[in-house]
């Protein structure tokens, strides 16, 4: 009986898990996750209104469903977002593979609505003010869970797999793979090594760097792939009505001067929420949702510039890690929240000035300080320019009282060399997901667990 086993329970690894099971693999399927089962994931922040950084992991970021279960849940049905994997596997292909993947997703209880997916008069409009303001509006239609419903969903996912006899291995750590003879045999498990006949590491965005860790040590062959370091930014409802009522998301893309890095809109929630996720080693990043009920009177979306490193230093993972170490520092361990009005007045925030605007912080323990002391300039700048042009899209979007978070840092910068099949240069290991550098979305890395189980049963 063939054994594979896989080594993170967020969306690529429970989906690869899934697949199989509907392709009625017969063999022996194990997950092994380091953080909770999701019945026993909860952020105890919901009462503190303080993160107590929960040892040995975080919550939000580890558990059954991985960064999926306290996520927006805002799931991308084109295939212009969310990754590179369509340039891996083909155009062709990732149509069809994202539609099947969105129908997983209804049998276990997604809302049946979909944002943005008809060319209304107000999106329309909405493309020839980013045109004019140099902006490429990108059409994803989105399918929203919201935080709350996305829990319940994993739930059932996690029942189901259970059900059909996945061996879920909860609160385990992988340490490292067992590689023989250029062959992937296992991997050892708190110190118990557990041999398969395959092996998929899909450990995410907080397990990117342990990949990166075990693919120099081992041999497997990567490349240097692009990091992703921001701002959330928070503004009232009212300024972003337009764009919400139209889209939900905008998805927006420019290449402001003098840099002409590539900045984007990211994981945009109205009336959303900011939020806090914790990384190994105390790094704290700022993120945002938002709930299908419960709404608050803001809007927040992040700004993300991105960064690639090439000669002689191309260790994207650790350069962003140093700017969100540089701006917990600054905070003292807690995110930085400065208006925008300060930054152009090239001066910090303070408590008593947040307090006087219109828009109240989501985030309560977001401390006021000075950001621009931490992002590096070229960042910054690209930022403070993409800003202007989102202006021109949202008029008020570039206002004093308009709220900038930091860190916000997306770390998929190790990206695993594979061919079409997902083969990598090691037999029988692949790799899944964020931490293989082909995805940055929910959608996109469950396609990606349903394309590979499809692989393998082939
Ligand atoms: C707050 C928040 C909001 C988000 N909102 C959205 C959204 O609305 N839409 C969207 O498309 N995306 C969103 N994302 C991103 C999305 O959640 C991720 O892109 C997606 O979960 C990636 O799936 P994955 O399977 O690659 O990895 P992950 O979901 O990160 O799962 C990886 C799992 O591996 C486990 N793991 C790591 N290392 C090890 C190890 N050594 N041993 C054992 N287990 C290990 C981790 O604990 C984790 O559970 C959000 C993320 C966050 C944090």
């Amino acid at each position: 009986m063939k054994k594979v086993l896989i080594i993170g329970a967020g969306p690529s690894g429970i989906f690869s898990a899934l697949e199989l099971i509907k392709q009625k693999f017969d063999g022996e399927i194990t997950l092994v996750e380091q953080g909770r089962k999701i019945e026993n994931r909860s952020c105890p922040k919901f009462k503190t209104k303080e993160c107590v950084h929960c040892k040995p992991y975080c919550n939000i970021t580890s558990g059954f469903s991985g960064a999926g279960a306290f996520s927006d849940g805002k799931l991308s049905l084109g295939y212009e977002v969310g990754g590179d994997l369509p340039t891996l596997i083909g155009e062709n292909n990732i149509e069809e593979l994202i539609s099947y993947t969105d129908k997983i997703y209804l049998e276990f209880g997604a809302d049946t609505r979909v944002e943005g997916a008809e060319e209304t008069e107000e999106i329309r409009e909405i493309r020839k003010a980013a045109s004019i303001a140099g902006l490429k509006l990108v059409d994803c239609p989105i399918r929203h869970l919201g935080t709350e419903k996305a829990h319940e969903l994993y739930l059932a996912i996690e029942n189901f797999l259970i059900q059909n006899g996945v061996n879920l291995l909860a609160e385990k750590t992988c340490e490292d793979l067992i590689i023989e003879n250029g062959t992937c045999v296992g991997a050892i498990v708190d110190g118990e090594k557990i041999y398969a006949d395959i092996v998929i590491a899909a450990t995410g965005r907080k397990g990117a760097d342990w990949l990166e860790n075990v693919c120099k040590a081992h041999g497997i062959e990567r490349e240097a792939g692009v990091v992703d370091i921001g701002v959330r930014v928070e503004v009232r409802n009212e300024i972003m009505q337009k764009v919400n009522d139209a889209l939900y998301e905008s998805k927006l893309i420019g290449y402001p001067k003098p840099f002409c890095n590539k900045v984007r809109t990211f994981c945009q929630n109205p009336g959303g929420f900011v939020a806090q996720e914790n990384y190994d080693n105390n790094l704290a990043v700022v993120n945002g949702h938002s709930y299908k009920e419960l709404k608050s009177n803001n809007t927040n979306l992040a700004i993300l510039c991105s960064h690639k490193f090439t000669y002689p230093f191309d260790d994207s993972i650790a350069y962003a890690k140093k700017v969100g170490e540089m701006a917990n520092m600054l905070g003292n361990g807690r995110i930085l929240v400065q208006r925008l009005g300060d930054i152009k007045a090239g001066k910090r925030t303070w408590e008593k000035e947040l307090s006087r605007t219109n828009v109240k912080p989501t985030l309560p323990d977001a401390v006021a300080g000075d950001i621009t002391s931490a992002i590096p300039y070229r960042t910054m700048i690209s930022i403070l320019g993409f800003i202007e042009q989102m202006d021109k899209v949202v008029p008020g979007f570039g206002s004093d009282e308009t709220l900038l978070y930091a860190p916000e840092l997306k770390f998929y910068s190790n990206r695993v060399k594979m061919d079409k099949k997902l083969n990598t240069s090691v037999k029988n290991l692949y790799c899944l997901g964020d931490a293989s550098g082909w995805t940055r979305g929910l959608m996109m890395s469950s396609a990606m667990g349903v394309y590979l189980a499809r692989q393998l049963v082939k």
